[in-house]
């Protein structure tokens, strides 16, 4: 079996991100993967709407779990409440993999929709703390299992050990 993967369209090298860039990951694995059909290339910020550029935004206080509790917020650095449209993102992600039937998801560390380590803390001067963002939570309360970036290696012995026993 050849189980699929949700990936960052930013870390594909889709310029989707708040500032126009991306976080291109060059890997032969991930080309690799592509060709076979296994990634689900998705940006649940563009999925709820929001525009490349847009403004950055964080996580007040908290991380996804928080938010998704109603007890954070997530602000953009003007200080508009913006929490709807990134809970939005989070579940459009959670239907994106679902649709597709994504055992695993490799996210972009960081952000307050994909972060899974580390997030900022919502000072808007590049502080970080451990934590996950909107739709690392959500993917991993239903099952997914979420990776960052910097666990490629990680993801790609997770696969192999999933599909030797057959999908478990
Ligand atoms: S929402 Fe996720 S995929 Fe979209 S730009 Fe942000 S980190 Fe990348």
């Amino acid at each position: 079996m050849r189980s699929k993967i949700l990936v960052s369209a930013c870390l594909m090298g889709l310029k989707v991100r708040y500032n126009g860039s991306d976080k291109k990951v060059v890997a032969e694995i991930l080309t690799r993967w592509q060709q076979e059909g296994r990634l689900v290339v998705h940006c649940p910020e563009l999925a709820a709407g929001l525009l490349t550029p847009r403004l950055p935004a964080e996580i007040i206080h908290g991380s996804g779990d928080k938010v998704l509790s109603g007890c954070a917020q997530v602000q953009e650095s003007d200080g508009q409440d913006v929490t709807a449209q990134y809970v939005l993102a989070g579940w459009l992600a959670v239907a994106a993999a679902q649709a597709e039937g994504c055992r695993f998801a490799l996210l972009s560390d960081g952000s307050p929709t994909c972060g899974s380590q580390y997030i900022y803390d919502g000072s808007f001067s590049g502080v970080k703390h451990p934590g996950a963002g909107i739709a690392a939570t959500l993917l991993r309360q239903q099952g997914v299992e979420v990776f960052s970036e910097q666990q490629l290696e990680a993801l790609i012995r997770r696969v192999h050990q999933y599909e030797a026993q057959g999908g478990e």
